[in-house]
């Protein structure tokens, strides 16, 4: 029987002047970023909370706390492919993502095609398991009144047997 396991992140930023916006490790052309104890990328961080919820691995802040110096404008997909990493020890494989970012502005639709390919690459995922989908708030709460940013994630993994398991490899360097 195969052993599937699904997971579910969420994550949200406040938005802010001066700041870099990534999204899934892509530098959107924007006014205004995204205010974070690391580079603030909410996309990362809700797929990083998926892949760790569908391993009961814990969550990001367990992992990654955010009062740690060494994590200070750290590129989130550091934490993305240990979390992979820590899946991929226990003996687990991801097979698809799925996620959403809800933001009312800039504009996203031209980076989902490289933020999809930087996700895949990182993931060690075929494309057509990578879906990334973009809403606006409609004006409305504190997302759509653009004062902040949010993310979802829903991730599907596949566990092979019961180990023992090798170490992972490193995630986002293509074999
Ligand atoms: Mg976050």
């Amino acid at each position: 029987m195969s052993d599937i396991r699904t997971g579910l992140g969420w994550d949200a930023h406040r938005i802010a002047p001066g700041r870099p916006l990534i999204l899934g490790g892509i530098t959107v052309a924007s006014e205004f970023g995204l205010e974070g104890h690391s580079d603030a990328d909410v996309l990362s961080h809700a797929i990083t909370d998926a892949i760790l919820g569908a391993a009961a691995l814990g969550d990001i802040g367990m992992h990654f706390p955010d009062t740690d110096e060494q994590w200070k404008g750290c590129d989130s997909l550091v934490f993305l492919k240990h979390a992979m990493s820590l899946a991929y020890a226990e003996g687990y494989r991801l097979i698809n993502l799925d996620s959403t970012v809800i933001i009312e502005r800039p504009k996203l639709k031209d980076y989902r095609q490289a933020i999809r390919e930087r996700l895949a690459d990182v993931l060690s995922l075929e494309l057509d398991r990578v879906s990334v989908k973009f809403k606006t708030a409609e004006k409305v709460g504190p997302v759509g009144e653009g004062r902040s940013a949010e993310a979802q994630a829903i991730v599907t993994l596949q566990r092979l047997g019961t180990g023992p398991f090798h170490e992972a490899p490193g995630f986002g360097q293509q074999a």
